[in-house]
């Protein structure tokens, strides 16, 4: 096995193909293969280069060429898209030449098209019957994924049914009766729906495990393994993860074979696109500067994040006494409320959603101005996420994090793992290094 150092990594040409010592291997039971796995690094990883994720690569390959049936160019064209991403760039040709990938990338770097695309070119003219899986863990990830399908799909026959839980099954039974090509699913629904054998694996060619990450974090892991043990060990398995940590590098040797990683950017890099900032203050005072900082016009679609469901309807209440409209999206909000939550703040009826993580991913809400992390994130990476929710495609955001005295320590393991020191802006009156100085 060849091995290469991130100098030499680095020196290399975008795109280039080449082994990475700890990339997964294939799985043992289905591929007698001992070949390593292959890496594409898309951008340099230096962290002295920050890396545009959601760029377009305009001197790249453009949609045509990289090989994909016209009626989904038509798709990208309508779309508004100019050129493949990176992340699409790399993936697309390597998912159409049935190879399994991995996908390091996070949201907003354009990858759900980068493996929706290679999906809907393989099913085209196909005969109906269940071919493809994507697994997602929420129902908002599933609702998005299911509308860019429909959207990337839009000029071919290609059937999609999302299938998620918190609402009823009936509806969702009809669609699949009816016969179609892919499901989008969350795990525990599907099961259910294996269950009361609505769905047959037998054709499935192709499995796609969305935010594999995020997944095992909300304890999936069993329920993944149940359903990939009813389908084919031939199938074609395409991971995406916006992070790797040792779980999910063991769920891909698992269940793919020979992948080829491909790699957007750092694993923890934040969307370049995003100004961040850190505003110390008590944590008693939080409301007050929350309500000070969307007094500012520029605020115009803000999205609080708050580590609890108790502190998202708190603050939620503390802005209507302080007379600004915002509403709650949390786990025990039933999935109308939260649909049309999001409805809601999409269409501009109201600027300020007040979430909680289970939010922070799948949410594809364009022109969003700003985040808010209310409470500091307790894991770092998921600052990274909760802050891909706002400079997404090309659009440029704002993420503030407001940061009281228990939580500097916090804030400091999230700047070790961007690599970077985040800027300090303190407002006098709330800061807490001027607020402890004037009382
Ligand atoms: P994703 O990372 O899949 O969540 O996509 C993030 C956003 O990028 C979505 O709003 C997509 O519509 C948009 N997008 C995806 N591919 C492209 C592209 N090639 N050019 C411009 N925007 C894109």
């Amino acid at each position: 096995m060849k091995t290469s150092s991130p100098a030499a990594r680095q020196r290399k040409p975008a795109a280039k193909t080449q082994a990475r010592p700890n990339a997964p291997a294939g799985p043992a039971e289905s591929t007698p293969s001992s070949e390593p796995s292959d890496v594409v690094e898309t951008v340099d990883a230096s962290a002295a280069a920050p890396v545009a994720l959601i760029d377009a690569v305009v001197d790249g390959p453009s949609f045509a060429e990289l090989g994909l049936a016209a009626p989904i160019v038509q798709a990208v064209a309508a779309a508004g898209y100019r050129a493949p991403t990176p992340i699409q760039r790399d993936a697309i040709p390597l998912a159409m030449s049935g190879r399994d990938v991995m996908g390091l990338a996070q949201t907003g770097t354009g990858k759900t098209a980068a493996f929706t695309l290679p999906i809907i070119h393989r099913l085209l003219g196909g005969e109906k019957r269940l071919r493809c899986l994507i697994l997602t863990p929420t129902r908002e990830l599933c609702q998005q994924v299911d509308e860019s399908f429909r959207k990337y799909g839009q000029f071919t026959d290609v059937e999609v049914a999302p299938i998620y839980g918190g609402v009823a099954y009936e509806p969702q039974e009809k669609a699949l009766q009816k016969g179609v090509d892919v499901i989008v699913a969350t795990p525990g629904r599907f099961i259910d729906h294996m269950e009361k054998r609505n769905a047959s694996l037998d054709a499935l060619e192709i499995l796609v495990l969305d935010e594999a990450d995020r997944m095992l974090d909300m304890g999936f892991a069993p329920q993944i393994s149940r359903i990939v043990g009813g389908i084919s060990p031939y199938r074609q398995t395409l991971l995406f993860s916006a992070t790797m940590p040792p779980e999910v590098e063991a769920l891909a040797r698992k269940y793919l074979r020979r992948p080829v990683v491909v790699q957007v950017g750092r694993r923890s890099s934040a969307a370049s696109t995003v100004r961040h900032a850190v505003y110390p203050v008590p944590r008693g005072r939080k409301n007050d500067l929350l309500v000070e900082l969307l007094r500012r016009p520029e605020m115009d679609s803000v999205l609080v994040f708050t580590r609890t469901k108790h502190g998202a309807d708190h603050v939620v209440r503390d802005l209507h006494t302080a007379g600004v409209e915002a509403t709650a999206m949390h786990a025990d909000k039933t999935q109308a409320q939260r649909t049309q939550a999001i409805e809601r703040f999409k269409s501009g009826d109201i600027r300020v959603l007040v979430a909680t993580d289970i939010a922070q991913r799948g949410l594809d809400i364009s022109g969003i101005s700003h985040v808010i992390n209310y409470d500091v994130p307790a894991q770092a990476e998921d600052y990274v996420h909760r802050i891909g929710r706002t400079g997404r495609a090309a659009s440029t955001g704002d993420a503030f994090t407001f940061m009281s005295p228990d939580e500097i320590a916090m804030v400091r393991t999230i700047e070790r793992v961007l690599g970077q020191p985040i800027e300090r802006i303190s407002i006098p009156g709330f800061d807490f290094g001027t607020v402890a100085a004037t009382t």
